[in-house]
């Protein structure tokens, strides 16, 4: 692998999440309503699709939100003459058969890489896709999914190049960032020789991976989640996704009966 690309593609977007990058609530919400109207916000049969593509490519200077606004413009048009029913039952309510737990960074748009379309997959995504025991945003998106969308599926999907997990690999203080990337750290230490067994590239991916396992875990320790594996055979499932392929792999998150009988012991409740 290009290490040196790893390293870019990390590092340097965990910098960019640090007290240089400039005020992430400096919004101007009116601005999307009033912005002016001008003949690149029309969609455009004429809009030739090679040039649409050179926008979404990463490395010019194209101004991504005016693109975008365009984009969604083109894509709802398009989808809707390719599936027409899809829109209208939408707007009745959602059905997703998936819940994903996974990283915010921008490669990892886990309804495009799994080549499914809106409604499919009920998401949660924070930094580095940690879940804290305590953590009230991912705990109501995890009983939500599973007590009332009644999800099939539930994933927990790490990916390699992570910044936070390269984070937690380092010792730099990161601010707000430090007690975010907590339970990192704590599966750093817990696991200081592995760790310190490998190479510094398998290692991040190696916290990476017992990451996705602890989020699993702490997945499994909910009461609605063991009533739903237990009354209608939910599933769950830990997955790695590969910035650089696009390609998924599964990791193998099989209990023992052992660790399942004491899991439901400790954790199952009426
Ligand atoms: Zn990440």
């Amino acid at each position: 692998m290009a290490s040196e690309e790893d390293s870019l593609a990390s590092i340097p977007r965990l910098e960019f999440l640090g007290a240089s990058h400039r005020p992430l609530l400096d919004l101007h919400p009116l601005r999307c309503a009033n912005h002016k109207s001008s003949s690149a916000d029309t969609p455009s049969a004429n809009t030739p699709n090679a040039k649409t593509q050179t926008d979404q490519v990463g490395g010019d200077h194209t101004d991504r939100y005016a693109t975008a606004l365009r984009n969604n413009k083109e894509w709802a048009a398009q989808t809707a003459r390719e599936y027409p029913d899809l829109f209208p039952t939408l707007a009745t309510g959602q059905t997703p058969q998936i819940l994903w737990i996974g990283c915010s960074d921008s490669r990892c748009p886990e309804t495009t890489f799994l080549g499914l379309k809106p409604g499919d997959v009920f998401v949660h995504r924070n930094i580095a896709n940690v879940l804290h025991p305590g953590d009230l945003s991912s705990a109501a998106a995890i009983e939500y999914a599973v007590q009332y969308l009644r999800v099939k599926h539930v994933v927990v999907c790490g990916h390699t190049a992570c910044g936070g997990v390269a984070a937690a690999m380092g010792n730099k203080n990161l601010g707000i960032l430090d007690p975010w990337l907590l339970p990192l750290r704590q599966l750093r230490e817990r696991n200081l020789d592995l760790l310190q067994s490998l190479s510094p590239d398998e290692a991040t991916m190696k916290l990476a991976e017992l990451n996705v396992r602890e989020g699993l875990n702490i997945v499994k320790q909910k009461g609605v989640v063991l009533n739903a594996i237990q009354e209608r055979g939910l599933e769950l499932h830990g997955l790695i996704y590969d910035v650089g392929s696009g390609v998924l792999s599964e990791l193998d998150t099989q209990d023992s009966e052992e660790v399942i009988r004491a899991r439901l012991t400790a954790f199952k409740t009426e």
